[in-house]
């Protein structure tokens, strides 16, 4: 495809919508992009496939947008996601593309979640709800969700979705609603069962496939160790000293491993969370949102937990354990390289997994390189520990406030950085605004000062709980 076809101005989007797309540094539009979001202008059914991270959301968010009636308070479009946290990131971008349609409501109605506000917003009126599968029809079954209006509606991650076993919800929803819509699914991959629920569902549909080459990861350096199981720990110390990356996550196919592994790197210094199955909602949302504001360097989680996450920028993937499946290493490797950065993955396996990296290899088509270890058997952890500089930059701090409280990111910004704070805006780093509560990153040396000033004045006239977050 030539460059010229793959300027946003040669679509016919509003002038707000080219505007924020400017703004937010979208150059030109990604190949998924650049087959789908003209098809779906034109209001037609699709199913399209591409690998995480190539743009999938700004495919399917821009033309809702650009047909979205802010003056009509209903809701004109359904976004479906296998879990609450891709709903967050859905909604933030279709926030961030919406933010010059003043006035635009988008809500998340997701499990795990106090269905009274949802039912309260709902209420309200919304323009866009992001959901997963089980809450939507939650809601259908309570008639809170009036769908009759819907124009668009969205099945993203459909291949998550299904392994998930949403099916059976994601049909139920399909037949809740009018039968004039337009109906969008979007996967990285494409099983057969898409194929058959877009017979059933979708009228015409335009199949948008991203040729193999296209989604291979070929931006990602890909290595791998022989290590046996009682050499991993001390090759993974080696391998994080090597590499040294501002932000990683290292993936463990047992949650044991996972919460072994974690605290091993704590002894170690190494600034890490966790994330397995086991945990609940609001210790995922802080373990999550540290990650991303770099308050923690390195993630250790399982894959059903990673399920959903999506971070950028990450410096490195490491297979603490090789993976299962190939579809699997795929997924994890998946998460580094991004918007074509160097992405780089690292695995570790024993003599008697290295069948596993030639069923890797067949199933990319993607040599991995057989690296070997230094002799680490008597490393010394202490001599170690000081030579692996794995502090974060920053620290997270808590505000007991948020968007219920109408708390907005330049509150916080300002609390800080105006007369009463006296920091500058290079000192604060990613500010989230929850429903009830807010997440600021600060420079960890200033963090204990931040926290004090915070605690001492006044956010939007009102004192707030401020704590650090551990
Ligand atoms: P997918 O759903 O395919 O996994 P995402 O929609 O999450 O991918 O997009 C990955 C990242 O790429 C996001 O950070 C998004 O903001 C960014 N992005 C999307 N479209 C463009 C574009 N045209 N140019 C640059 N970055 C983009
Ligand atoms: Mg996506």
């Amino acid at each position: 495809m030539k460059t010229s076809e793959l300027n946003f101005k040669t679509l016919p989007l509003s002038k707000e919508l080219l505007d924020v797309i400017q703004e937010l540094g979208y150059s030109q539009m990604t190949p998924i992009q650049a087959q789908s979001i003209p098809v779906l202008l034109e209001g037609k059914d699709l199913v399209g496939q591409s690998k995480t991270g190539s743009g999938k959301t700004a495919a399917f968010t821009i033309p809702i947008l650009n047909r979205l009636k802010v003056g009509q308070r209903q809701i004109q479009a359904l976004v479906l996601c296998p879990t609450r946290e891709l709903c967050t990131q859905v909604a933030r971008e279709i926030r961030r593309l919406g933010r010059k349609q003043i006035g635009l409501q988008v809500l998340i109605i997701s499990g795990g979640q106090p269905i009274y506000p949802q039912l309260t917003a709902l209420e309200k009126g919304v323009h866009i709800v992001v959901g997963t599968p089980g809450r939507v029809l939650d809601h259908l079954r309570r008639k809170s969700l009036e769908l009759g209006q819907i124009q668009t509606l969205v099945l993203d991650e459909a291949d998550r979705m299904l392994e998930m076993g949403f099916q059976e919800d994601m049909e139920q929803i399909l037949e809740a609603l009018p039968k004039s819509r337009q109906t969008v699914f979007f996967s990285a991959t494409y099983p057969s069962t898409i194929d058959q629920m877009s017979r059933l569902y979708q009228k015409d549909p335009v199949r948008v496939t991203m040729k193999e080459d296209e989604a291979q990861p070929l931006h990602i350096r890909q290595v791998y160790y022989q290590a046996e199981p009682e050499e991993k720990l001390n090759a993974l110390l080696w391998l994080i000293q090597q590499a040294q990356p501002e932000s990683a996550i290292i993936f463990c196919n047992l949650k044991a491993t996972v919460i072994e592994l974690g605290r091993a790197l704590s002894q170690m210094d190494i600034s890490s969370g966790c994330l397995h199955g086991d945990l609940e909602q609001p210790e995922r949302d802080r373990v999550m949102a540290k990650f991303r504001n770099r308050s923690t360097r390195v993630l250790v989680a399982t894959d059903v937990a990673a399920r959903g996450i999506d971070v950028e920028n990450l410096d490195a993937v490491f297979n603490y354990d090789i993976p299962l499946q190939p579809e699997i290493y795929v997924h994890r490797i998946g998460r580094t390289g991004r918007a074509g950065n160097k992405g780089l993955a690292v695995s570790l396996t024993t003599a008697r997994q290295k069948i596993k990296i030639t069923e890797i290899e067949k199933y990319t088509k993607i040599q991995i390189t057989e690296k070997s270890l230094p002799p680490l058997a008597q490393m010394d952890r202490d001599q170690f520990k000081a030579r692996l500089h794995q502090e974060a930059p920053m620290a997270t701090l808590f505000i007991s406030g948020g968007r219920k409280d109408k708390v907005r990111p330049g509150d916080l910004l300002g609390a800080l950085t105006g007369e009463a704070g006296g920091f500058a805006g290079t000192d604060i780093g990613k500010i989230e605004i929850h429903d009830l509560f807010s997440y600021v990153a600060i420079s960890k040396p200033l963090a204990t000062v931040a926290m004090q000033r915070l605690r001492d004045g006044r956010i939007k006239g009102r004192k707030f709980r401020v704590e650090m977050v551990r």
